[in-house]
């Protein structure tokens, strides 16, 4: 079975790096013409963009800060302009910030975090979501984590916002079924991206890491990137309101396989 998204035209933010940059080649590889947004670092996008083009596809870079609700209103209406409107919306973009104690961290910093990853996420959810009802189809799918359901020691912010990704999913997927239009999340757990670099590049933090994965080993961006293709493509058409964990068994709390 192959699947294609000929025709559909899909905005990923946070396209410039890690699973967000392979969500893109792959949406475009299946035929989806990509707005791929970024932040920062413009040449970091402009490779992400000529990949694809490369290899046949059409994509556009565009910059805008999603925590900034009149910028996310331009970028919509950049994308009326250069697609004709949306399908497919990938909410990737998210920081984590700096790992401190809730007692230490700024209270500016740790709202920094909720300003991208969450309301970044609904502001581009929000205008989404009034196209995609009005045509009648859509799907919107948000990179969440497993950190909506692990605790994380340093990172108060950062599961905040990724459990309240998963409500927020749930919720606008049961106001947004009756319009035709499918919302959900994938959760990934411990993915070699720019992010955990330090985790990774570090023998003693890997061995680490890898002991809390049943797998026992970090997980790729592609493993991520095809799931996200299967579940914003027609195979998954019954599916609305979940959250798909590609986490090589992280949720799966791998210290209880002994004692308990
Ligand atoms: C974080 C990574 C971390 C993984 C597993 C993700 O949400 O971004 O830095 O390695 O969770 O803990």
């Amino acid at each position: 079975m192959e699947i294609r998204l000929d025709g559909k035209c899909a905005l990923v933010t946070g396209a410039n790096s890690g699973i967000g940059a392979e969500i893109a080649k792959m949406l475009a590889a299946a035929g989806a013409k990509v707005l791929v947004n970024f932040c920062s670092r413009p040449e970091d996008a402009e490779r992400v963009v000529q990949v694809i083009r490369s290899a046949g596809g059409e994509a556009v870079a565009h910059q805008t800060d999603i925590s900034n609700e009149s910028e996310v209103k331009s970028m919509f209406a950049a994308i009326d302009d250069e697609f004709g409107g949306i399908d497919i919306l990938i909410n990737n973009a998210g920081i984590d910030g700096s790992r401190k104690q809730s007692w230490e961290i700024d209270p500016e910093e740790w709202k920094k975090v909720i300003d991208v990853n969450l309301m970044g996420t609904f502001y581009c959810s929000h205008h989404a979501l009034k196209r995609m009802i009005t045509i009648g189809s859509g799907v919107i799918l948000s990179i969440s984590s497993v950190h909506e359901q692990i605790a994380w020691s340093g990172y108060s912010a950062y599961t905040a916002t990724k459990a309240g990704l998963s409500m927020m999913t749930k919720t606008m997927a049961q106001e947004a079924a009756p319009h035709g239009v499918r919302v959900l999340a994938v959760a990934p757990g411990a993915i070699k991206t720019e992010i955990n670099k330090d985790v990774w590049s570090n023998q003693k933090h890997l061995k680490d890491l890898n002991s809390k994965i049943p797998l026992d080993r970090i997980g790729k961006v592609e493993e991520v990137a095809g799931m996200v293709v299967v579940l914003v493509s027609d195979i998954a058409s019954y599916m609305t309101g979940a959250t798909v964990f590609i986490d090589g068994g992280m949720t799966d709390y791998p210290d209880f396989a002994h004692g308990g």
